[in-house]
Formats: structure tokens, C-alpha cells, sequence
């Protein structure tokens, strides 16, 4: 056991109901991306108390926080602050029902439905560890708490601030660490070395036709007939492109044209989410996109052609292989056989290796089961894993304990790899 987890099995069990507390308050109170004013000032409240300096409203509401301590390397430790745009359905008593205003001026119900409220427990909680315990660790710890995951807005924003501000503002870091809640059995931690979430691009595309009467097809361009004939075509790049053994994913989440059975509309568009875990085959997808979404507006003799706006991109996190090394050595030495090495790359995203990225820092990511082990277990015995809410669901929500105290253990122990370097 490294020294912080120690100190965490010795700390006053008021420590463990305070977080307990905490978790269900900012899972009741739900904030959208960019938008974590609460959640920002809870965290940096807290963080003040402790003793560390605290940076508020870095990229909007980001919050960096720093614990100098003697000689010794900058870690780095990360969380998002994000809810999203959903409705709460899990029937918990600490359910959320918050609505709040999208971007768009829509009313939407909000949610933690992936557990980014748990990530700012532990991130605390692994702050309240090492402020309370400095005699084990050596080195400047860099807490950061990040909005806008969800919306690939919040790492990018923050390094911005970061960085137009001036380099020596914050410490640069020398490895960066942050952990994911998602289905696994509670009490386990995965990890990968090298790609472990795929690279996320999501496009608009509008294709531009020429509208009229429903009864005189021949005066229009119809772009109902460009946007379909370019949705089927779109799916022959992962199934007649991209070779087999290549992990790739497209989705065509929305189309939309027109308004009444008798108009054809000016345009059509499409909007599309793509998955790659290579940066060869993520360029390679983004050239087909257009290739076939010019190629089908020629077909239809369109006069325009499309247009393409990014969405947002989430790009490949790929652990350091050294690093994640020795967060392996310390996961198994607290985790033993609940310590297990993920045997492929999740098809998810995630903005956290745009810190690492951005100033060419090693990082490594890694997830922290939240399932109840009984219904994880159970469900890997009937080959129903795919059916357990997942994050994104509105059915999900981890399993507090020992959820909680696992992402604490597993945080402790891999910055304790760097911070306590005799242990
Ligand atoms: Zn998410
Ligand atoms: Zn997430």
C-alpha cells in the first residue's frame, strides 16, 4: 500500500460520510457544460479551506488549485465538473430533477449521468488526503478541476486561459492523472497502456438543394433525395473502406429536411458522429465524409456545395507507456486481482489528453468500476453486460460504495507513485 492510501485507512471516517454527502449534493444539483458555476465554487471553497492556492474561473469555470511541498515532481490530477442534457431516471433518492437552459434557449432536464460528480468526490477527497498528510509526499500537487467535458469545450478552454495568461502562471506539470467512472464491478480498476478511448469527431453537414411544389419535382433540386442517398453511402466507409481488423465507428445521429408532405425543401442536414482509435484512420474517414458528400451533391446536380462545421473533436487519450507502468505497479499493489488490464480500447471519448497533448506531458487514464459486483457479476454470467445502464443512460448511476472509496485508492496510489517515490 502506498503511503496516501494508508493515510487515507487511517483518516477520521467522518472523511468518508462528508464525501458521501457531498457526491449526493452535487448529483441532486446538476450543472451543464461550461456552465459548473455552483459546482466551481463548492470545489474551490473547499479546496481554499485545505490550504491549497486556488485559481478560479480558468476557462470559465475551471479551478486549479496548487500544494507546493518540498522537492519533488508536479502531478497533476484531473476531474470534469460536467452534468448533461437529460432527464434522471434511476428512481434514487438523490435523484436529480434540475432543468436548465441549453446553449439553444431549450429547457432540458440535467443530469450526472456520467458520473462526473463522483470524479469531483474522489478528486477532493484525494485533496483532503494529501493536505492533511505532507510528511508522506514530496513534490507540488496541481488539482484541476475542468467544465465542459461533455461538449469538448472545458480542456481546451482551460489550457487557453492557461497559456494566453502566461506559462510559469501554474507549475508545468511533469504527468498528468485522471480516472473515469463506468460499468465494471465496484472495487476494480482497468487500465490500458498506449490508445485506451478512441479519437470523437462529430459534423454538420448541409446539403443545399433547391426547393418547390411537392407536385412539380422536376423544378426542384431535392436534397430529401441527396441526404438519403448520402446517409446510405456514408455507412460504406467503415464496411467497404477501413479494413476489418480497423475498429472504426459512424453514426448519422440526425437528418432533417423540410416541414409539410407537399414541399420540397432548399436543404438537408446531417449530423454524424465518428469513433477511431488511429489518427491515420481518423483522417482518412474525415477525407471520405467529404469526398462522398460532395460526390452525392454532384449527383444530384446540386448547385451549391455542402457545407461542413465541426461539431466538436475529441482526440485519441493515449497513455505513456512508462507512466501507466507504474500506475499498473501501484494499482496492483493496492488493487491485487481487482487491478485488471483492459483488453481493448473504449469506444468513448474524452477531452482529457488535450492537457497532456497541448504542453507534451505523459498522461494516463484509467476507470474505476461503478456497478454493484452481484448484478456485474450475474450479468457477465448471462452474457447481458451490454444491458447494464450504461454512462449516457438515464438509468445510470454508480453504486456509492465502495465506488467512492476505490476511485479515492486508485487516485492516491498512482499520483503516491511519483509524490512518494521511497514507498
Ligand atoms: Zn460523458
Ligand atoms: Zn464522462
Amino acid at each position: 500500500m502506498s503511503p496516501l492510501t494508508q493515510a487515507l485507512a487511517a483518516a477520521d471516517p467522518a472523511l468518508m460520510s462528508e464525501l458521501e454527502a457531498l457526491y449526493k449534493d452535487l448529483h441532486q444539483h446538476p450543472e451543464l457544460s461550461m456552465q459548473e458555476v455552483r459546482t466551481a465554487r463548492i470545489v474551490a471553497d473547499a479546496m481554499d479551506k485545505l490550504g491549497y492556492e486556488v485559481t478560479r474561473e480558468v476557462g470559465v469555470t475551471g479551478v486549479v488549485c496548487v500544494l507546493k511541498n518540498g522537492a519533488g515532481p508536479t502531478v497533476m490530477l484531473r476531474a470534469d465538473m460536467d452534468g448533461l442534457p437529460m432527464a434522471e431516471n434511476t428512481g434514487l433518492p438523490y435523484a436529480s430533477t434540475v432543468k436548465a437552459r441549453d446553449t439553444d434557449g431549450t429547457e432540458v432536464g440535467v443530469a450526472h449521468s456520467c458520473g462526473h460528480d463522483m470524479h469531483v468526490t474522489w478528486l477532493l477527497g484525494a485533496a483532503c488526503i494529501l493536505a492533511a498528510n505532507r510528511a508522506a509526499w514530496q513534490g507540488t500537487l496541481l488539482i484541476v478541476f475542468q467544465p465542459g467535458e461533455e461538449t469538448a469545450e472545458g480542456a481546451a478552454a482551460m489550457v487557453k486561459d492557461w497559456d494566453e495568461k502566461g506559462q510559469g502562471r501554474f507549475p508545468k506539470p511533469d504527468i498528468i492523472l485522471g480516472q473515469h467512472v463506468m460499468v465494471g464491478a465496484a472495487g476494480t480498476v482497468s487500465y490500458r497502456p498506449g490508445v485506451t478511448l478512441s479519437a470523437g469527431d462529430s459534423l454538420k453537414i448541409t446539403l443545399f438543394g433547391r426547393g418547390s411544389h411537392g407536385s412539380q419535382p422536376q423544378t426542384s433540386i431535392d436534397p430529401v433525395i441527396m441526404a438519403a442517398a448520402t446517409t446510405l453511402r456514408l455507412q460504406t466507409i467503415v464496411s467497404r473502406e477501413i479494413a476489418p481488423t480497423e475498429p472504426a465507428v459512424l453514426t448519422i445521429g440526425s437528418l432533417q429536411a423540410g416541414t409539410k408532405e407537399n414541399i420540397i425543401p432548399d436543404d438537408a442536414t446531417i449530423k454524424l458522429n465518428m469513433r477511431t482509435f488511429s489518427e491515420d484512420t481518423r483522417e482518412y474517414m474525415l477525407k471520405s465524409i467529404r469526398r462522398i458528400c460532395c460526390a452525392e451533391c454532384d449527383a444530384s446536380g446540386a448547385e451549391r456545395p455542402p457545407e461542413f462545421t465541426t461539431i466538436n473533436s475529441y482526440p485519441l487519450t493515449e497513455n505513456d507507456l512508462v507512466a501507466t507502468q507504474k500506475v499498473a505497479k501501484a494499482f496492483h499493489q493496492q488493487f491485487g486481482d481487482k487491478s485488471l488490464l483492459a483488453g481493448s480500447p473504449a469506444s468513448a471519448s474524452e477531452d482529457f489528453s488535450i492537457f497532456g497533448r497541448s504542453w507534451g506531458v505523459p498522461y494516463v487514464f484509467w476507470f474505476v468500476g461503478g456497478t454493484s459486483p452481484e448484478v456485474y457479476a450475474k450479468a457477465v454470467q448471462d452474457k447481458t453486460v451490454n444491458k447494464i445502464p450504461s454512462n449516457h443512460s438515464p438509468q445510470f448511476a454508480p453504486k456509492i460504495h465502495p465506488t467512492l472509496e476505490t476511485g479515492l485508492q486508485a487516485m492516491l496510489s498512482a499520483a503516491g507513485a511519483w509524490l512518494c517515490p521511497g514507498a
